[in-house]
C-alpha cells in the first residue's frame, strides 16, 4: 500500500509531509554541446507553461522554442505528481532536438537538502554515506567510476537519495542506460547530486523521467532501499535465487561454497599497458590443470566440504588474449584431456567447476577477427585500446556475443568439459556500450539485453552465471559475482545494493584486510558475515594459513546456508565510529561484527 501522503508541487520543487524540497537555482537546466559550450533552457526566445491533469495525476508541462543558434530547437518538461503513489516524475521530452549537438542534458537540477544529520544515499559499487557536513571532498581527483555512468559499477542501483533530519527522497532514473549522474562534495561539503542525460545513438532520441519517491521525517538509508525494492517488484525486475534455484539445479548447490580463482597461462603481450620491459620473462607463467586437480583434492582431504574453482588463463592464448577465439585448451597445461580430468575430478569431489570467459574484449590478432563485428560509436569511430595481457583490442557488439558464446560452448561441451559455473567477464562491471554499424546497430539498453541473452545461455545449461560485479539490470540473469565491495573513495560504507537485492544473488569477499574495496579497518571475513555473503580460498596459501582460511570459510559458509535466499532488512551502526555494525535477515537472524576487536556475534 502506497503512503497517503502525496509529495505537492510548489513554487521551485515540492513539499511532502510538511517540509520543503527546492530546487537548488544555482544549477539552471541546461545542455553540455559537443564543444563544451553551455545552452540554457531559459534562453529560448519562447516559454509557455500549461498545467495539465489526466487520469494518473496533475502537473505543468514547459515548452521551450526557438533558440538563437538554433531557430527549430525545441522540448518540453513536465513535472507531474502522481495520484495513486504520490511520486513526483519529471520529464524532458525531445521534440525537434537533432539540430543540436548534444553531449549531456542537466535535467532535473539537484534538490537542497540540509540540516544537521543530512546525508547522501550513494550507489558507488556496494553503497556509502555521504554526510553533508563530511569534512573531506570527495571525487574531486579521480571522479565517480566511469564518470558516473549508470548501468556500471558506478552505480549498482539506478538511483540515489538524501535523508534529512525531517525526511528525505529517492531519485529513480527510469532509463539508467542512457545517463550518467555527477555529485559535488567539497570538503565540509553541500552535497549536490544530480543526473546527466545523455543522447542514444547520437540523438535524444525519446522522453527521459526521473521519479522522486518522498519519504516522512523519521526516514533512512535503509527505507529508501526498502521503497527501491518495493517499485522493483511491480515492475517486475525480481528474480530471487530461490526462483533461480529452480530453473538451475547448481544454483543450489552454490550455496555455502568458498571460491578459489586459478591461474592457468599469462602471456602479456609486447602491445600491452602491463607488459614488463625490465623483466621480460615476467611476462609469462603457467599452471598445468593437473596442478590444479592435484590441490583441490587436498582440499578436500583437509575438509573443505563446498568449492566453486574459477579457472583462468585455460585456453591456448592465456589470459585476457584473443577473445572471442579462445579455444582450445592451452596444451603446454595438460590440453582438453587434462582440463577434462580437471572437471571430472571436481564433479567426483562434489566441488563445482568454472571458467573466467570474456565476450566484450575484441582483440585484433584474434584469428576470425573482423573490424565489422566492433561496436561503433555514434561517430562512427571504433573505439581501441592496448591496456589488458592480449594487447589491441575493440569492443565486440553485444549483439553477437550470444552467437560466440554459443560456438566457443558448444566445443567446450564437445570436448567433454563437465561445467557447473562460468564466469563472463566485465559485463556487469563496465558500462553499456552502442553501435550504430547498420549490420548490427545496437542501443545502450539492447546492450544489457544482450549481455543478460549470454548470462541467460549458461543458466539453460545448468551452468551458474557469474559476472565481475553485480548491477540492478543484471538481477534477472545474474546468480553470483566476482566481487561487490565498495569503492575506494567511501565517507561511510553501507551494504546498499545487499539491503536491496541479498536474496537474488550471492556475493563472495575476498578474507584479506588490504583487498581492493575493503573500507579501512575492516576485513573480508568480517564482511562476508555482516553481509551474509560467500568467502574466498586461497589458490596458494599452506600450513596454519591455508587452516585460518578453512576455518573462517566453515563459519561463513554455516551462515551461508541460513541466510543466502534472505532479504537483508537491517543494517545498522552500534557505535559512533561505525566499528560495530549489526545486519538483519528476513529470518530473524542477526549478525553483529566489531571490526575493531575482529569479533562477530550470530544470533537466530
Ligand atoms: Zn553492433
Amino acid at each position: 500500500m502506497y503512503n497517503q501522503k502525496k509529495a505537492e508541487m510548489i513554487d521551485g520543487g515540492f513539499a511532502f509531509d510538511g517540509k520543503s524540497w527546492l530546487f537548488d537555482q544555482n544549477y539552471p537546466p541546461r545542455f553540455l554541446l559537443e564543444d563544451e559550450s553551455v545552452l540554457l533552457f531559459k534562453e529560448a526566445k519562447s516559454i509557455t507553461q500549461s498545467s495539465f491533469t489526466s487520469g494518473l495525476g496533475s502537473g505543468v508541462r514547459t515548452l521551450y522554442k526557438g533558440f538563437d543558434k538554433y531557430p527549430d530547437l525545441s522540448f518540453e518538461t513536465q513535472a507531474m505528481v502522481d495520484s495513486t503513489t504520490g511520486h513526483a516524475h519529471l520529464t524532458f521530452v525531445p521534440l525537434a532536438t537533432d539540430s543540436l549537438p548534444i553531449k549531456e542534458v542537466f535535467f532535473p537540477q539537484p534538490l537542497i537538502c540540509q540540516g544537521e544529520n543530512s546525508y547522501a544515499v550513494v550507489n558507488t559499487l556496494q553503497g556509502q554515506l555521504i554526510p553533508n557536513d563530511w569534512p573531506e571532498a570527495m571525487f574531486e581527483k579521480k571522479g565517480l567510476p566511469f564518470n558516473g555512468q549508470m548501468c556500471s559499477c558506478g552505480a549498482y542501483l539506478p538511483w540515489f537519495g538524501e535523508i534529512a533530519k525531517d525526511g528525505g527522497y529517492l531519485c529513480y532514473n527510469r532509463q539508467p542506460w542512457d545517463s550518467a549522474y555527477t555529485i559535488e562534495h567539497p570538503a565540509g561539503g553541500p552535497n549536490r547530486v544530480y543526473y546527466r542525460l545523455l543522447p542514444s545513438l547520437g540523438a535524444m532520441r525519446y522522453a527521459r523521467t526521473v521519479t522522486y519517491v518522498l519519504v516522512p521525517r523519521g526516514s533512512d538509508y535503509v527505507s529508501l532501499c526498502q521503497a527501491y525494492r518495493a517499485i522493483a517488484d511491480e515492475e517486475g525486475r525480481t528474480l530471487t535465487l530461490k526462483q533461480k534455484a529452480a530453473l538451475n539445479p547448481n544454483v543450489a548447490k552454490l550455496v555455502g561454497c568458498c571460491v578459489m580463482h586459478c591461474p592457468g597461462k599469462t602471456h602479456v603481450v609486447e602491445d600491452s599497458f602491463y607488459y614488463n620491459r625490465e623483466e621480460p620473462e615476467k611476462n609469462d607463467s603457467l599452471h598445468t590443470f593437473d596442478h590444479w586437480t592435484q590441490r583441490v583434492k587436498r582440499l578436500k582431504d583437509m575438509g573443505v566440504s563446498q568449492l566453486y574453482l574459477h579457472l583462468d588463463g585455460w585456453g591456448e592464448p592465456g589470459y585476457d588474449n584473443k577473445h572471442p577465439d579462445y579455444l582450445p585448451a592451452c596444451e603446454a597445461m595438460g590440453g582438453w584431456a587434462g582440463m577434462k580430468r580437471l572437471s571430472d575430478t571436481m564433479r567426483d569431489l562434489g566441488y563445482m567447476f568454472g571458467i573466467h570467459d570474456q565476450y566484450r574484449d575484441y582483440y585484433l590478432d584474434a584469428p576470425t577477427y573482423d573490424i565489422d563485428n566492433a561496436a561503433m560509436s555514434a561517430d562512427g569511430s571504433v573505439f581501441k585500446q592496448a591496456r589488458w595481457a592480449g594487447g589491441w583490442q575493440n569492443f565486440l557488439c553485444a549483439s553477437l556475443a550470444p552467437s560466440y558464446v554459443r560456438r566457443n560452448f558448444e566445443e567446450l561441451f564437445r570436448q567433454g568439459i563437465h561445467l557447473e559455473g562460468t564466469y563472463l567477464d566485465v559485463f556487469t562491471c563496465n558500462e553499456p556500450d552502442e553501435c550504430v554499424n547498420p549490420r548490427h546497430p545496437m542501443t545502450r539498453e539492447d546492450c544489457l539485453r544482450y549481455r543478460g541473452e549470454c548470462l541467460h545461455y549458461l543458466t539453460a545449461h545448468n551452468i551458474v552465471p557469474s559476472s565481475e560485479e553485480v548491477n540492478d539490470w543484471a538481477i534477472p540473469y545474474q546468480v553470483f559475482c566476482h566481487w561487490a565491495p565498495y569503492y575506494g573513495e567511501t565517507a561511510i560504507p553501507v551494504p546498499l545494493f545487499n539491503l536491496v537485492w541479498h536474496d537474488c544473488v550471492m556475493i563472495p569477499w575476498m578474507m584479506e584486510a588490504d583487498s581492493w574495496g575493503m573500507p579501512k579497518g575492516t576485513n573480508g571475513f568480517l564482511q562476508a558475515l555482516l553481509n551474509g555473503g560467500m568467502g574466498y580460498m586461497s589458490e596458494s596459501k599452506e600450513g596454519e594459513e591455508l587452516q585460518e582460511n578453512i576455518r573462517q570459510w566453515k563459519v561463513i559458509s554455516d551462515l551461508h546456508h541460513k541466510v543466502a535466499y534472505e532479504k537483508m532488512v537491517k543494517h545498522e551502526f552500534l557505535n559512533e565510529s561505525c566499528t560495530r555494525q549489526r545486519t538483519t535477515f528476513s529470518n530473524g537472524i542477526t549478525v553483529e561484527v566489531d571490526f575493531e576487536h575482529n569479533t562477530y556475534i550470530i544470533k537466530e
